[in-house]
């Protein structure tokens, strides 16, 4: 039988609840556990496709091809159990379900109301997250429920797993709710007020909590946590301190120290093996000890919000670690990027461009593609980045001038990227997903296969086939694909199944790494072993550094990796 963990958060968000959830499962995962995890997010949006990365941060995407919250990547990343469309829903979608279901006629007539109609479809969702009932069940399913208590809209959320857990029966649920100590720097002090607040909240709801994880700048000392376990009716070992640490990837270790899983497991009557952190600790390490650093520049346009590219700092960092360097990003406002100030980028050891929507930028992207290959410095074009390593390509190399992408220039004289409605044969050769006026679930979205060019850049790091997850509506126009192979480009990876370009490459004698892939690579990677294409990626930006510095002094320097 599945047991359920639910975790909430108080007073302010951005908390961390997201990695404090992944920490817990990696934990109970070390201990045997089967364990999932699902995100309910209360906006009304039906998921976060639509949403400005400014608003919502990065749109994760599963192998089925959900667009998802964030916090889906670092449950990837932290556990084994892979996430799908079912373990993230949103208010609109329970509402899209439940106002189809009045349509049906399935209420039979009844007035339909939050509760319970609201909240019975929110337990059906958790349950659905959960696979219960399916051969892909799980132990312990983590419930993250998103936004913060008190807040209007999260509330059918709280209701509903209260209901839920009474419905579970005693020893079948349990309750983590993060909280947040501010330290006062004029009263010296700690402050348990907005914590004691935050549980009386949750206890009007109904619901107990039976651990507190306090975000705090230091360890709550002793005093503190009797007083916040005295006000908040949570005993003593479940006021557990959770500090600001360097790494998050120390959030278990820092968890487990403090009996967070033995709490869990006690409460649950899960009688498992000790927990077993070592991959983690080694982890830290690798993370502590870095031989060198390299300097990534990442040309994009969100540049002000880390958090619009969250998978994909993960990656490169992970890719760190497999060369055993630490990998520097600085965030290139592509819109600075001009002929006069793309020089720039000479001080970098790899320049990378991200995926991205609309024109804003777009010259600043194509210049730094540019630049990258004239001055050979290792290039990684992801999704967006590949589109503009085509348009500069086309227009410098192949001829094709005014090149462009029809997002960027509808008029262009030569759409070598395109919709596949604009380019399709009227025989309608390509067959796929067509453009609607609809703009959630247009795209090209989730895992899809590709078969790579032997002898290829690709070829190596992938081997014959490539599976890599996918978010864009436009394409590399086939009508162009003989002119561009004709002037040099490789075209290394086409798809299985429609044939459209995967992955293009300059040839490995005219430029040591420069490649554009049409997936997003950074959503597969994981601490434990990288990604294969970042870590080369890496690997080609710690010789472009040691080449560098041989030149510079005259003399060969060992490479940093
Ligand atoms: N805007 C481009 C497209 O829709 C690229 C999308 C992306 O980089 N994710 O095809």
């Amino acid at each position: 039988m599945t047991k359920f963990v639910f975790v909430t958060g108080g007073v302010v968000s951005s908390l961390g609840k997201g990695i404090a959830s992944a920490s817990l499962a990696a934990i109970l995962e070390s201990r045997g556990l089967k364990v999932t995890l699902i995100k309910l997010d209360p906006y009304i949006n039906v998921d976060p496709g639509t949403m400005s990365p400014f608003q919502h941060g990065e749109v994760f995407v599963t192998d089925d091809g959900a667009e998802t919250d964030l916090d889906l990547g670092h449950y990837e990343r932290f556990v084994t159990t892979r996430m799908r469309k079912a373990n993230n829903f949103t208010t609109g979608q329970i509402y899209k379900s439940v106002l189809e279901k009045e349509r049906r006629g399935d209420y039979l007539g009844k007035t339909v109301q939050v509760i319970p109609h609201v909240t019975n479809e929110i337990q059906e969702f958790v349950r659905r997250g959960a696979a219960v009932g399916t051969p892909n069940e799980v132990d312990v399913a983590i419930v993250e429920i998103g936004g913060t208590v008190g807040d209007i809209e999260s509330l059918p959320f709280l209701e509903a797993v209260r209901q839920m857990a009474l419905k579970l029966g005693p020893n079948n649920s349990a309750f983590v709710h993060l909280t947040y100590v501010p330290f006062i720097k004029a009263a010296g002090e700690l402050k348990t007020k907005p914590t004691q607040h935050t549980v009386q909240k949750m206890r009007e709801i109904g619901i107990q909590p039976d651990a507190l994880l306090c975000r705090a700048d230091r360890i709550i000392p002793e005093d503190e946590a009797e007083k916040i376990s005295l006000f908040t009716n949570v005993p003593k070992w479940g006021v557990i301190s959770m500090p600001d640490v360097d790494t998050i990837y120390k959030v278990p270790r820092v968890l487990h120290e403090q009996g967070l899983d033995g709490l869990i497991c006690d409460k649950l009557r899960l009688n498992t093996p000790p927990a077993n952190l070592k991959r983690w600790d080694d982890l830290v390490y690798e993370v502590e000890h870095p031989k060198g650093e390299v300097n990534i520049a990442m040309v994009g346009k969100y540049v002000d919000l880390s958090d619009s590219y969250k998978s994909l700092n993960e990656a490169l960092r992970h890719a760190g670690l497999k060369n055993h360097v630490h990998v520097k990003i600085d965030y290139v406002d592509s819109e600075t990027i001009t002929p006069d100030t793309v020089g720039q980028l000479a001080k970098y050891d790899a320049i990378l461009v991200p995926g991205g929507f609309g024109k804003r930028g777009i010259e600043g992207k194509i210049g730094a593609a540019r630049f990258a290959r004239e001055h050979k410095v290792p290039y990684l074009g992801i999704c967006l980045g590949m589109q503009v390593a085509t348009i500069e390509y086309a227009r410098d190399i192949a001829g094709l001038a005014g090149a462009n992408s029809t997002e960027f220039d509808p008029h262009t004289p030569h759409p070598v990227i395109a919709l596949i409605t604009e380019w399709q044969d009227a025989d309608g050769t390509i067959k796929t997903r067509t453009e609607t006026s609809d703009l959630g679930g247009t795209m090209r979205l989730g895992a899809q296969s590709s078969d790579v060019a032997p002898g290829t850049l690709a070829h190596k790091i992938y081997g014959d086939v490539v599976t890599e997850r996918h978010r864009h509506r436009y394409e590399a126009n086939v009508k162009y694909l003989d002119t561009l192979r004709k002037s040099g480009l490789v075209i290394s990876a086409l798809t299985q199944r429609e044939h459209l370009t995967e992955i293009v490459e300059l040839p490995q004698d005219v430029h040591p790494w420069f490649m554009g892939v049409q997936f997003h690579p950074e959503f597969k990677s994981t601490p434990w072993d990288g990604h294969p294409l970042f870590n080369s990626f890496i690997h080609a930006a710690c010789e472009h550094q040691a080449n560098a510095q041989k030149s510079a002094s005259g003399k060969p320097l060992k490479a940093v990796a």
